[in-house]
């Protein structure tokens, strides 16, 4: 469990995460999203006491970090993986951040071996592509066993294996009773890997909920239309009043405005041949973008900076 209260952080005139509070519960996938410069990461820092809070607190397991007599085997966390001399080894530094926790040896093989290095263990972190450096930052975290993950922007320079096997080990580890709390930017991914998400814009929470809640509360009348006479259709479509219709690149129709019924209804009365009508479900990029819509800091000109949900 994690838990901030009125968790503020300042940097001198600006404020990164502006007194916010939440609990992340354990035996679930919590996602943390929000654009560039929100505070996800800040607030990351501050759970593992890398960074001091201005005012309020964060807890883990029930105290601050850096007051547990074993912090590893209580969090740990993947924030930067860039922190490991590129001289050493893998094992190496396992085995050092070992030495200094009072953790037993074989742990790091143990870890390696989850993390898919075991074969790669003795070569130099130096010369890891970016994906390894992530597996080795996420063995890092693992070392203690903890009952916590903080995991920032874990599949970051990972292949689509790579994906995939991160969301399967966090499911794993959340179903083992343990709290995973991971930040990613790819919202397809998020939505098939989190169960609860905490949606962060300009240091506050913008919404703290189930991820199926919160797609669900994007959900708009949209519908998937196909017709060989589309051109007529939208035409026909276009006269019903607050409907909007959308030209697709491959001939199709998405029609908003309405639900599928009244699309089907038009087409009927009016002898159009339909080929396809398909109402068209929200997905967690729809939500997230209608609610930090005011928030992102620096704007890119697309919503194509966040890819597709899957
Ligand atoms: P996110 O992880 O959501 O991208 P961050 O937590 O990294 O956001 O940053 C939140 C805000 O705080 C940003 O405006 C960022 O520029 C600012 N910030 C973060 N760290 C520092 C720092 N060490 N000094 C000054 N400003 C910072």
């Amino acid at each position: 469990m994690i838990e901030a209260t009125g968790l503020t952080k300042r940097y001198g005139a600006k404020t990164a995460v502006d007194g916010i509070s939440f609990s992340i519960q354990p035996g679930q996938v919590t996602g943390f999203l929000g654009p560039n410069g929100a505070g996800k990461s800040t607030s990351m820092r501050m759970m593992v006491g890398l960074d001091r809070p201005t005012s309020g607190t964060v807890t883990i397991m029930g105290k601050p970090y850096a007051e547990h007599d074993a912090p590893l085997a209580v969090a740990g966390a993947l924030l930067d993986a860039k922190g490991v001399h590129p001289g050493r080894s893998a094992r190496s530094h396992l085995r050092a951040l070992a030495a200094t926790h009072g953790i037993p040896e074989r742990r790091v093989d143990e870890v390696l071996e989850m993390t898919g290095l075991s074969a790669v263990g003795m070569k130099r972190v130096g010369g890891f592509s970016l994906g390894m450096g992530q597996r080795l930052g996420i063995a890092a975290a693992l070392l203690g066993d903890p009952k916590v993950l903080i995991l920032d922007e874990p599949v970051n320079g990972l292949d689509p294996d790579g994906v995939l096997w991160v969301r399967q080990l966090v499911r794993y580890l959340a179903s083992e009773g343990r709290t995973v709390l991971l930040s990613s930017h790819l919202m397809g991914e998020m939505a098939q890997t989190a169960d609860h998400v905490i949606v962060l814009g300009r240091g506050r929470i913008v919404a703290d909920a189930p991820i199926d809640r919160l797609i669900a509360s994007a959900q708009t009348d949209r519908v998937s239309v196909r017709a060989p006479e589309a051109a007529r259709l939208a035409e026909l479509l276009l006269r019903v009043p607050e409907v909007r219709v959308e030209h697709g690149a491959d001939g199709s129709l998405t029609v908003e405005g309405v639900p599928a019924a009244v699309v089907g209804r038009a087409a009927f009365e009016s002898g159009v041949e339909l080929h396809e009508l398909t109402p068209v479900r929200s997905s967690l990029e729809d939500a997230y973008l209608a609610l930090t819509r005011d928030d992102v800091e620096y704007r890119t000109d697309a919503a194509h900076a966040f890819p597709p949900a899957a």
